[in-house]
């Protein structure tokens, strides 16, 4: 019988799972405050649970984390966390320091189905979804390695490999884990943003769950014509039904939606194309971030200059619309936005 991991079991599971055994809710919250509250891992080492449910749990359980392969500092404070996970496959999480924030980029999906053409995981394919717990793993597995530093992740994006609404059952339930005040690991859901390509019955779905994590959509284009061909999502869900479903996700007085916006030389840079952003963006709630073509090996687009990066930046800010360029970090460890892929067997590992 295989062995259930108990990273990646919602709290109340873990109490479920106590009584199962013969003990008391009681035991399955000390289990969640070992694992998501002080990230032990080991069954032993913990030492309030009596010896005999401990014996019993190691019989029908584990506590089973990613291990953590490689870490990989950029020139810029960055570092990317390489994971290997059973099996061959491989993912990748950025821990993104800057002042008192240290935002960490996690991973859904060993590689990517949605193709995005200027994207390097999307040129894998998609190999496998990850579960909740390893999705979660990435943020406590980082939140150790910070303590020696006395650090902690503070923000959490899922913007790394993969899609997340396309794994949106292990997506939400690694959200109520890290979201769960009492018993996860306790982080404000305004803190956490979930980013997609569009993909319009998850988002609906989202805004359903109340959970209130903050929205990101991957823009990239003003135009139906030019979105489909750098991102064929775009032929299931246009412009016009994706800005509808942003609309329709439910917004704290505060909260806005982000924009991801990747800028590509004579692709979408065009003053022209800034003008049709500001009207598709009317009556949202909009925060833009442009964020300049990171490079890489094989791609067919290129970051335009600085002037017309700012130009376009300025069409939005006189139209009152928040936009920032975002200089990824990571971009020398291949780190940065778009860049993420690992080989998928440790065994024919080189570096990507
Ligand atoms: S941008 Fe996101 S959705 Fe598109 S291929 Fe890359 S990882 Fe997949």
């Amino acid at each position: 019988m295989s062995r259930v991991n108990l990273l990646g079991l919602l709290p109340s599971e873990l109490e479920d799972l106590a009584v199962e055994l013969g003990a008391s809710r009681y035991r399955g919250r000390q289990l969640a405050t070992w694992i998501y509250r002080k990230s032990v891992f080991d069954l032993e080492a913990m030492t309030d649970l009596p010896k005999d449910f401990r014996q019993e749990l190691a019989e029908r359980a584990v506590v089973e984390v990613p291990e953590l392969e490689r870490e990989m500092p950029s020139a810029d404070g960055s570092r990317k966390l390489v994971f290997a996970l059973n099996g061959a496959s491989r993912i990748s999480s950025v821990l993104m320091p800057d002042d008192e924030r240290i935002t960490l980029c996690v991973s859904t999906q060993v590689g990517c189905g949605f193709a995005c053409g200027f994207c390097l995981t999307g040129v894998m394919g998609l190999e496998r979804n990850l579960t909740a717990g390893e999705i979660v793993s990435q943020v406590l597995v980082s939140n150790r390695l910070l303590e020696k530093e006395s650090r902690r992740v503070t923000h959490i994006v899922f913007m790394g490999m993969g899609e997340p609404l396309a794994n949106y059952a292990a997506v939400v339930k690694a959200l109520r884990i890290l979201t769960d005040a009492k018993l996860g690991v306790a982080y404000p859901p305004r803190r956490i943003t979930v980013s997609t390509v569009g993909l319009v019955p998850g988002i609906d779905k989202l805004g359903r769950e109340d959970l209130k994590v903050n929205l990101a959509i991957s823009l990239h284009a003003t135009t139906d014509e030019v979105r489909s061909r750098l991102m064929p999502v775009n032929r299931s869900f246009d412009l016009a039904a994706l800005l509808a479903a942003v609309k329709r996700y439910p917004l704290a007085s505060r909260q806005r939606v982000f924009f991801e916006y990747v800028m590509l030389e004579d692709v979408n840079d065009a003053l022209d194309d800034a003008q049709r952003l500001v009207r598709l963006l009317r009556g949202v709630k909009a925060k833009v971030n442009l964020i300049p073509f990171n490079d890489w090996e094989g791609a067919r687009f290129r970051r335009p200059p600085l002037a017309r990066i700012l130009a376009f930046q300025s069409v939005l800010l006189d139209a009152g619309i928040t936009t920032t360029v975002r200089w990824s970090k990571g971009e020398d460890i291949g780190a940065a936005c778009g860049q993420l892929r690992e080989p998928l067997a440790v065994a024919s590992a080189s570096d990507s």
